[in-house]
């Protein structure tokens, strides 16, 4: 008996070893990372590079306080992470993962436009289906029910807009038409809100776990940034999962060359070596806060000096072995296995992603987008036999968690064809 609980009471293997894509139990079983844990590792398991810079800074200092020292591996990584920002976002708060790198966001925006003598700016619209973390505030901006349901009560409502499905409302995503006609939507929200109550709209540029994979039609990313910037509303990216290189792109938004206010950013930036994550942000929206008495905020372990080594090495791996355009070039090979795989199997209804943030939908009917019996719970079977064939995949009922099946295949950015083949005759026969 564990002492351990999480969300679930099935007990899961315990985990010996792991390296690349492949992950060991103890009983020796071997699995492929096909999800890159929850779209965390992505720069695969035990890379001797990044475990050398953690022995390196290990044997200097583990920890040092944040208000009492500043570290070579914090400064370093502010720096190559400003770098790797859209220009005028150079300002780095280190935290130590997603939903703490969202709270952050929404803190400092309101404490902009406090600076800025608009304190009845305080709404956070957001997008159904969606998730953004599961501390409080993070969660009043979820658009996601099952997970905020029993935490309404202690949250403010925050309003939100639906999410751009253009395959499911029949709309062809590739018509600028469709792109505006749902960015639009936050146009409406904000007009109907009160435009001066509005704070911020917090957006994934390529909707991650709730969506599966949802890359925005054409026009949309843009649309959205002239809305925020015509009402005075700070547009936040949240690129926990997106950044980081899985997309094909460093932040999923360098695919539209659109530029937000403030990024969080988490996951793939520690790749799996460090609880890391950080919110970039503008650096007046900064200057502003700091000058009007400073940001009141922060996490004890936030910018520690091991997080921040494995942080540096990471980035210093995926851009001298040029992963992200590895996960450009792997996940269109991936899209069109998948792809493959959609023509033999009726089930499939849907394939989408942008590199190697890919993923599948299981629905009754292809032709009407009619999803599977719920109470098939397709979304938790074709993991579980995949999972027993060795290959992990990441799923979430879908549709407002009523109904939807999809799955995200995202293997670390480090993929190569043949494991790509690998994965996906493991993927036929759990289909199958
Ligand atoms: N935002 C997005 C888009 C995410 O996918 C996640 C995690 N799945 C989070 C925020 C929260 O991150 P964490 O679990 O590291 O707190």
């Amino acid at each position: 008996m564990s002492n351990l609980f999480y969300q679930t009471k099935s007990p899961r293997p315990v985990l010996d070893r792991a390296s690349g894509i492949y992950m060991w139990d103890t009983a020796g079983k071997r699995y492929i990372d096909g999800s890159s844990g929850a779209m965390v590792s992505n720069l695969g398991h035990s890379d001797p590079a990044v475990l050398d810079a953690m022995r390196a800074q290990m044997d200097k200092a583990t920890f040092g306080y944040r208000l009492h020292f500043q570290t070579e591996s914090s400064d370093d990584l502010a720096r190559m992470t400003a770098d790797l920002a859209p220009a005028g976002l150079n300002k780095v708060f280190f935290v130590s993962g997603g939903s703490e790198a969202v709270e952050s966001t929404l803190k400092l925006a309101r404490q902009y436009v406090l600076t800025q003598g608009q304190p009845q700016r305080f709404k956070v619209i957001s997008r159904y289906p969606s998730y953004h973390g599961c501390t409080l505030g993070a969660l009043a901006i979820t658009g996601y029910a099952p997970m905020t349901a029993p935490f309404d009560p202690m949250m403010q409502r925050m309003p939100k807009i639906p999410a751009p499905r253009a395959y499911l409302d029949g709309l062809n995503p590739d018509d600028r038409a469709t792109g505006l006609h749902y960015a639009n939507m936050l146009e409406t929200a904000i007009l109907q809100e009160g435009p001066d109550t509005v704070l911020a709209f917090i957006v994934e540029p390529i909707g991650g776990a709730s969506t599966g994979a949802l890359v925005p039609p054409v026009g949309y990313m843009q649309r959205i940034r002239e809305i925020c910037t015509q009402y005075g509303v700070l547009l936040i990216h949240d690129e926990v999962m997106t950044g980081g290189g899985r997309t094909g792109r460093f932040f999923g938004a360098d695919h539209w060359g659109t530029t937000p206010d403030l990024i969080a950013l988490s996951k793939g930036f520690g790749s799996g070596y460090a609880p890391l994550g950080a919110m970039i942000a503008r650096d007046d929206i900064v200057d502003a806060v700091m000058d009007g008495g400073g940001f009141i905020h922060g996490f004890t372990y936030a910018g520690n000096p091991l997080a921040c080594a494995a942080g540096v090495a990471v980035l210093g791996q995926i851009a001298a072995r040029d992963l992200v355009g590895n996960a450009e070039r792997m996940g269109a090979a991936l899209y069109s296995r998948l792809m493959g795989l959609m023509q033999r199997y009726a089930l499939i209804g849907d394939v989408r992603g942008k590199g190697l943030l890919c993923a599948f939908e299981l629905m009754a009917d292809r032709a009407t987008k009619a999803p599977l019996n719920p109470a098939l719970h397709a979304h938790a079977r074709l993991v579980d036999i995949a999972y027993d064939n060795g290959l992990i995949i990441y799923s979430r009922r879908t549709r407002g968690g009523t109904s939807g099946d999809h799955f995200l295949v995202c293997p670390p950015l480090i993929t190569t064809q043949v494991q790509l083949d690998e994965i996906t005759d493991l993927l036929d026969k759990s289909l199958a």
